[in-house]
């Protein structure tokens, strides 16, 4: 029996009828791009978040970027970044020309740490871009009272934030924008790229609305230096068929990693499973990513690889020490918390799909590899 790190076949069919149904109506109209089905998807997706606007765009790194040139940030400005996140934290600040300005983890919790932001700050700091990750959100609550006190943009990665919420608010709606991935592996998966942004300001709103499509304004102008990031109509009408599965979706995320706990509590000497932490408000947590801490990581994920159970590091170099960044001048040794777990985090399997019998399978080799290793480290 092979597990891989992620499949989508049992969603795949359950969603093809609602898909083939539309397919003919898609067929007929004439709008391929940021179109009809574009718009239902939005209004599905401001009636999933509550957010006033939701505009499609490509993906979420554009949205990222996008986001950074609807703030008006660019050359001389800084935006305070996580170190340990997806590539496109770093990227997106260095498209637009800015400068990332790196701060540690949350032990356990692999957000930005915010006891450690506000010595970030510079005159010279625009925004700050917190990314939940994994599981849960960013605090906050913590987080909007530095923003607010220093006069800084709040920019949420929620490119995995999908369903999380904090204090009743959707993730992406609590800072000034923010950015939902519907990347195939997401927790709402497209068949391809594509992206959304979210704001609760109707002039970023309208801002977005042109950056992404050309610079192009209602009338047909161009108003400004714009970019091509549209959803293609074909992903949407794909997208807001799985919507009807999202919160069930979700609720079997929970469900194996209930299971993925059980299994893995006698191993606790070795495993280090998911951790909830402590807040003042309340937070709707989101099993996007089932992700342990392991001594000999890699050596794990490669017995793993041999029983035919697909894994993923997250994230094997943190961004500080990635090359394009070489000339900020960061040093191995400047944030501990995540280059300690750039050795010891393991994505496991985690999708919707995923059996029981897997999950055993899955957690029965782990045992094996520390059995047979002899020692607890
Ligand atoms: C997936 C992801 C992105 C990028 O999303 P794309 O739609 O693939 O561009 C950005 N940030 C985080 C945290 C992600 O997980």
């Amino acid at each position: 029996m092979t597990v891989p790190f992620f499949a989508m076949n049992h969603s795949f069919s359950s969603a093809l009828p609602l898909l083939e149904e539309g397919l003919d109506a898609f067929l007929d109209q004439s709008g391929w791009v940021n179109d009809k089905q574009v718009r239902l998807l939005e209004q599905a997706i401001e009636v999933y978040t509550g957010a006033p606007f939701a505009i499609a765009t490509g993906n979420a790194t554009d949205s990222l970027i996008i986001s950074l040139m609807a703030l008006g940030i660019g050359p001389g400005d800084e935006v305070i970044v996580p170190c340990y996140s997806f590539f496109a934290s770093l990227s997106c600040v260095l498209h637009v020309g800015a400068t990332p300005v790196f701060v540690d983890i949350e032990p356990g919790g692999y957000g930005l740490d915010c006891a450690l932001v506000e010595a970030a700050i510079t005159l010279r700091t625009k925004a700050i871009m917190p990314v939940h990750l994994f599981r849960q959100m960013v605090d906050m609550q913590a987080l909007k009272v530095i923003a607010q006190q220093h006069r800084l943009w709040v920019i949420e990665d929620s490119a995995e934030g999908i369903g999380m919420r904090w204090d009743g608010e959707h993730a992406g709606l609590i800072g000034d924008i923010g950015v939902l991935s519907f990347f195939p592996t997401k927790t709402l998966g497209a068949l391809g790229d594509a992206g959304m942004i979210l704001t609760r300001d109707p002039l970023l709103a309208s801002r977005v609305r042109q950056i992404m499509d050309n610079g192009r304004d209602a009338a047909g102008l161009a108003q400004c230096l714009g970019y091509n990031s549209r959803m293609d109509d074909v992903q949407a009408l794909w997208l807001r068929a799985r919507m009807l599965e999202l919160e069930p979706d979700i609720a079997r995320r929970a469900a194996h990693c209930a299971a993925y706990d059980e299994y893995l509590e006698p191993l606790k000497q070795w495993v280090q499973r998911p951790v909830t932490l402590a807040r003042d408000c309340l937070q709707r947590t989101v099993n996007y990513v089932y992700l342990i801490e392991v001594p000999q990581r890699d050596a794990l994920a490669a017995f793993l690889t041999a029983r035919h159970i697909g894994t993923e590091a997250y994230y094997p170099l943190p961004l500080h020490l990635q090359p394009v960044c070489e000339y900020l001048d960061y040093q191995s040794g400047d944030f501990p918390v995540a280059e300690r777990a750039s050795t010891r985090a393991l994505g496991l399997p985690l999708y919707p799909d995923l059996t029981p019998a897997s999950i055993g399978l899955v957690c029965t080799a782990i045992g094996e590899f520390y059995a047979a290793q002899g020692t607890a480290q």
